[in-house]
């Protein structure tokens, strides 16, 4: 047994230590996966979930599992909560908070920029339940103030957004939050726990996909929220194992073993993505970059309060909307290294282009002011570029072929 207690441990040492140990049989020191679906009782025990406590013995893989707990003891360690849980995807994740705290009647304030997929979830789902949804610029608290009802049960937000990259002050939306008695939720999936841990601001449900910098390597799909052992048990039991859209333990597995270099990933992603950045605002094609370690970031000096990393996710601008097809088209042919493909958070690099008119369609649907402060970030359009753990002077090569 180490003598060092978790809290004097480091974020390295954790990010390789939390949630496992040797195996107690056969002494293996890399954790086993159990794939077993279920497990021989030694006692007689009830059948219903809520049955269960945290100290109940393995019973059923969508009840728990080994490797996903190891896995979520490995997060809720980098979080800084008590509890995790982990689900098939990040959507899952999503669904699984919004869902669960949420009833008919209730009011819940939402991002009006955030990932598509939830973006589209909250537009079009939570009102065919009868749950109404305010969508708001997030980084503006007084709308966030403005938009609180007696009804309002949650406040979700997403920090840095995608694709725009703008930022929320987290200390500031939970202040209005709880003064209005409603929870915070915040998409952390751009920050990783490396860059901000929004529990430490007052965040109740801090969620992940865990498919991005937290596995890292672009091979296992899944999701997790932290938060308090309360909150969180009481989602394990609505969302986990009653909507069952639980993480295989194989996924688990892989995505502890990306997240034991986390933060030495995190270094690198945002030591190249800073050199990346500082290349593209000189090239006379681009006309604008965002990225939160830019002095240009309009949030700049909430960026460098609330992150400790500034991740690797850069969006830039190249002009119109035909200019920048046009360029994504020329990337699909000729780039050699970074591949022109959705996500992120990998170690390989990644470049999406986002028609600003396409999301605005699709996903986001915004007017007036709200869609003047997205065209301020994002122009007609942007490319997302994910910075992977290649060496700087290659992407920046590799850039320049497809830029001219
Ligand atoms: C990818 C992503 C999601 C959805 O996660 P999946 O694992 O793809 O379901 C949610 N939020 C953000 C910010 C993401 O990047």
């Amino acid at each position: 047994m180490s003598k060092l207690s978790n809290d004097t441990r480091g974020t390295r040492t954790t990010a390789i230590h939390g949630g496992e140990g040797p195996d107690p049989v056969t002494g293996a020191s890399a954790p086993n996966i159990v794939m077993s679906s279920t497990y021989v009782s030694e006692e007689a025990a009830g059948f219903s979930a809520h049955d269960l406590d945290a100290n109940s013995p393995y019973l059923y893989s969508r009840w728990a599992n080994p490797s996903v707990v190891s896995l979520q003891k490995k997060l809720a360690a980098l979080e800084g909560t008590q509890a995790c849980l982990c689900l098939a995807s990040g959507m899952a994740a999503m669904s699984a908070i919004f869902m669960s705290l949420l009833s008919h009647g209730d009011h819940a304030i939402v991002s009006d920029v955030s990932y598509a997929g939830v973006g589209e979830l909250v537009r079009d789902t939570l009102p065919r339940f009868g749950i109404e949804v305010s969508l708001v610029d997030m980084s503006n608290a007084y709308e966030v103030a403005r938009a609180m009802r007696p009804n309002t049960k949650l406040v979700h937000c997403e920090t840095p957004v995608n694709p725009i990259l703008r930022l929320t002050d987290l200390q500031q939306i939970c202040k209005i939050a709880k003064a209005g008695g409603a929870k915070v939720s915040c998409d952390s999936t751009f920050a990783s726990p490396i860059g901000t841990r929004p529990a430490e601001f007052g965040v109740n449900y801090v969620m992940h996909s865990i498919t991005k910098y937290i596995g890292g390597h672009g091979d296992a799909v899944g999701g997790a929220i932290c938060g308090s052992t309360e909150d969180i048990a009481a989602l394990n039991l609505e969302a986990g194992i009653h909507y069952g859209g639980v993480l295989s333990p194989f996924n688990a597995w892989l995505i502890s073993r990306g997240a034991a270099t986390l933060p030495l990933r995190m270094r690198a992603h945002e030591e190249t993505a800073l050199e990346v950045a500082g290349w593209l605002e000189d090239h006379p094609k681009v006309t604008r970059v965002i990225y939160p370690g830019l002095k240009s970031h309009p949030q700049h000096e909430l960026a460098a309060r609330q992150m400790d990393n500034f991740s690797g996710m850069i969006s830039f601008q190249v002009g119109s909307e035909a200019e920048g097809e046009e360029l994504a088209n020329r990337m699909i042919k000729q780039l050699e290294i970074i591949h022109y493909a959705v996500s992120l958070g990998h170690h390989r690099s990644l470049i999406f282009w986002m028609a600003t008119a396409g999301m605005m369609d699709s996903s986001f649907r915004l007017e007036g002011k709200q869609l003047e402060s997205y065209r301020d970030y994002a122009g007609d359009g942007v490319f997302r570029l994910s910075v992977g753990l290649e060496d700087g002077v290659d992407l920046i090569r590799d850039l320049d072929s497809v830029l001219g």
